[in-house]
């Protein structure tokens, strides 16, 4: 497994010249769009990997299943009345479906109208307390005790920040989104700011394929009915609005965000963790794409097949 891994970060570097790293929040446009790296961890907890594996970047809209099944483990799916399970097939910063339709309830909990609502379901006293169980939830599921926030990329999303303003007031105002718009939106900022790299990305997608049981620790970490809701939502809106054609030329479940990570949770497989930053117009990892498609074509993991 490692030879290949090697051999996909080589054979895919290339790629990286095909698009450019995110630049709308400031401090993520510092990235060197030529690093790249992946990680696979099994079900046996046996862990593989190739290229810049140890570099930490942020988790972005990756951290939306997590908050996800936070909001599942709180409110069960009564979670689904206030926002839908159907891909937008719109970006997924868009306010357009949320105007138009009569009940202006988001389409799902990946697009960002859906995952701030869904921060603003996760249970706590206040912010602090909702941001640590965030926070504590990503440290079980990647095994890693380390996890931070950073503190550069949460004031550059504070300060950039004005269309997802936009959207948590309009949800406000049509009473989906509950609580202090503010609040909501500080957690939000910081959730996506929380550091990650490939092996946690990798830990959290086997969790996940491990029916939520930790292969490191053994313990179960998230109800098996939520780490199956996860997965399939990482599978129809998981890769923004490209989530259709990464499930024919893919076929697994997986998550992007766009700091150019994509974690993947192939069900009693694997779970793996790519980075390449330069993303395609859609905000996917160009190279991480090109990565998981040689890596599954080559170990047959298509859930179809
Ligand atoms: N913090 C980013 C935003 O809200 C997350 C986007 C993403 O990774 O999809 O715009």
């Amino acid at each position: 497994m490692n030879n290949l891994l090697n051999k996909i970060i080589n054979d895919t570097k290339i790629y990286a010249n095909q698009g450019e790293v995110a630049t709308y929040i400031p401090e993520l446009s510092k990235m060197n769009k030529n690093i790249s790296g992946i990680v696979v961890v099994d079900m046996e907890n046996n862990i593989y990997s190739a290229g810049d594996t140890n570099i930490k970047f942020t988790i972005q809209s990756m951290s939306n299943i997590v908050t996800l099944i936070l909001a599942l483990m709180d409110h069960g799916e009564k979670v689904f009345d206030k926002v839908g399970k159907e891909p937008s097939g719109d970006p997924f910063n868009s306010l357009k479906r949320l105007t138009n339709i009569n009940t202006h309830k988001p389409f799902n909990p990946m697009i960002n109208a859906g995952s701030i609502t869904i921060t603003s379901m996760v249970k706590a006293n206040n912010k602090e307390e909702r941001i640590e169980r965030i926070i504590k939830l990503i440290k079980d599921l990647s095994g890693n005790k380390d996890i931070e926030i950073n503190m550069d990329v949460y004031n550059s999303e504070l300060k950039t920040g004005d269309k997802n303003r936009s959207i948590a007031y309009f949800l406000k105002d049509k009473n989906i989104l509950e609580g202090e718009v503010c609040d909501v939106l500080d957690t939000y900022f910081k959730q996506c700011s929380i550091e990650i790299n490939c092996f946690d990305l990798a830990n959290i997608g086997a969790t996940l394929a491990n029916d939520g049981i930790s292969t490191i620790s053994g313990k179960r970490i998230v109800p098996s009915e939520y780490a199956t809701i996860a997965k399939a939502f990482m599978f129809t809106c998981g890769m923004y609005d490209d989530s259709g054609e990464f499930a024919v030329e893919v076929g697994i479940p997986a998550k992007s965000g766009v700091s150019g990570g994509i974690f993947c949770s192939v069900p009693n497989k694997m779970g793996i963790g790519v980075l390449g930053p330069s993303l395609d117009k859609k905000g996917n990892s160009i190279v991480g794409i090109e990565m998981l498609k040689i890596l599954t074509n080559e170990k047959k993991l298509c859930i179809f097949n």
